[in-house]
């Protein structure tokens, strides 16, 4: 067998594949739109047609891609399918992708100014432009994470640097317990933030809500002041702006009220609903973020930007420094910059904010605005179509694009049961993918419009469905 030649592909045989890999993705996109939005597969289906073990001789970059298709393909749950309304939507766009495959292409790592000027200073201008599109203030500086669960490890992270500044050297052993507040709609994410920064599950303690969901900021006072007289350290509150089961929207106002009284870090999970922020008529709900201390949105829910890119903006960058800068000596550079490096507990990070500005700029703002202003269009419509048919009821508000509802035709004794055989028909018909929740004890279809190929006519197709596996009993 000849030995194969050392180094990367020869410049030629990277153009040959390079469009060869181009022309498949552009007939994948085609082909999918008719094809299963679930996967028709079982668990270990595709690990068990692949070897155990890497082959020892080289394949040529046509074999890899026609097992991707023949073996990978049929495993792939359609999170970029017109008719995926299933958790919330990916933020898929041509646009997006081609500069997901440039930001790969040039390798940058930007930790140091110096090891990529360019992904430094775009990530500092794309943000910045993101900013003002969502009318936040000036003085919120903004850093991309990968999640939004990682966004709030590093929000709480300087919270807990705020309230108690000798955490950084010497750790929570001998300090008293400390108190985040959240919704009892909060994301799991501040739970997983708690644990991992170990100030514990007990420090998350969940405020009730109102009939739409959203916090009572006056059981958040309440809260605060019995933490307060048993001793317990409160340091920061999280205000929602869209929860994941209904978006439902926290009084952030109110809540900075109470912030501001008792000295508490403020921050704004909107990470499915901060795109919203660009639409004028959605700032209703962003009342009173000018007040966070930060504030989560991610960009790879519902701006078009391809998984992953989450944005933390705070108008308190100083401190999130304080609690992760540490330079060892072979990362000192002689510039006065801005190092990526200080802002996060990574290391090494990706060139995430080409595919940021490149979605800016080849949909502009405007555009932007347009896609969403439909999606949110077409949700209120399937919430009319909701509240027409006496076999369905609508069970929460529609200030985006999430439609929570459920089937209640009459003579039925299980509704949750009924409920659960609707999702699973429509499921298992291929041609649509929804998820559930739970609301007050009580299963509830939920229908997410965001991704950027759904039409009217997807929509109304997913009511067809839905009507007619209600109808099947
Ligand atoms: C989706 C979501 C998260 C978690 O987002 P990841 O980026 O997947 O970590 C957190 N909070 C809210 C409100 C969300 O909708």
């Amino acid at each position: 067998m000849p030995v194969p030649p050392l180094g990367d592909y020869p410049p030629e045989e990277f153009r040959t594949e390079g469009h060869r890999l181009v022309d498949w993705i552009a007939d994948y996109l085609v082909w999918s739109l008719d094809n299963p939005v679930l996967p028709k597969v079982r668990p270990g289906d595709i690990r068990s047609a692949l070897p155990s073990a890497a082959p020892e001789s080289p394949a040529s970059f046509e074999e890899i891609l026609a097992d991707f298709e023949r073996v990978l393909v049929p495993g792939l749950t359609q999170w970029n399918h017109p008719r995926y309304f299933a958790y919330f939507p990916c933020g898929f766009s041509s646009p997006g992708m081609l500069a997901d495959f440039l930001s790969t292409a040039v390798s940058q790592q930007a930790m140091l100014w110096r090891t990529s000027p360019a992904a430094t200073e775009l990530e500092e201008v794309a943000l910045d432009w993101l900013r003002r599109a969502m009318d936040l203030p000036e003085g919120f500086e903004g850093v991309i994470y990968d999640t939004a669960s990682t966004g709030i490890v590093h929000a709480l992270a300087a919270a807990r640097q705020a309230g108690v500044p000798d955490v950084r050297a010497r750790g929570l052993a001998g300090h008293a317990s400390f108190r985040i507040y959240v919704s009892e709609h909060a994301h799991s994410s501040v739970d997983k933030a708690a644990i991992t920064l170990g100030l514990g599950l007990d420090s998350v303690r969940r405020i009730p809500a109102d009939g739409e969901h959203a916090m009572l900021p006056g059981a958040l006072a309440e809260a605060v002041a019995q933490d307060r007289a048993a001793g317990v350290v409160p340091f920061a509150a999280v205000a929602t702006v869209g929860t994941t089961s209904t978006t439902a929207v926290d009084p952030v106002a109110a809540i900075a009220d109470v912030c501001a009284a008792e000295g508490l870090w403020l921050h704004v999970d909107a990470a499915y609903a901060g795109s919203a922020a660009i639409l004028p008529e959605c700032r209703w709900a962003f009342a009173g973020a000018e007040r966070a201390d930060s504030l989560i949105v991610n960009p790879h829910k519902w701006l078009f930007t391809p998984f992953d890119l989450s944005v933390l903006f705070t108008p308190r960058m100083d401190v999130v420094r304080e609690a992760f800068s540490l330079t060892p000596e072979y990362l000192r550079t002689a510039e006065k910059v801005k190092n990526l490096m200080d802002t996060g507990f990574q290391l090494g990070r990706r060139f995430r904010a080409v595919k940021l500005w490149t979605v800016m700029r080849a949909f502009g703002v405007e555009g932007l605005r347009a896609r969403l202003r439909d999606h949110i269009r077409l949700a209120r419509l399937l919430a009319e179509w909701v509240d027409e048919d006496p076999a369905f009821e609508r069970v929460a508000p529609v200030p985006f694009g999430v439609v929570c509802f459920r089937a209640v035709p009459p003579g039925v004794e299980d509704l949750d049961a009924l409920n659960e055989r609707i999702l699973g028909r429509v499921n298992d018909s291929g041609e649509m993918f929804l998820s559930h929740t739970k609301l007050g004890g009580r299963y509830v279809l939920r229908m997410a419009i965001g991704n950027i190929r759904t039409t009217e006519a997807d929509v109304r197709r997913a009511w067809e469905l839905l009507q007619g596996a209600c109808a099947a009993g």
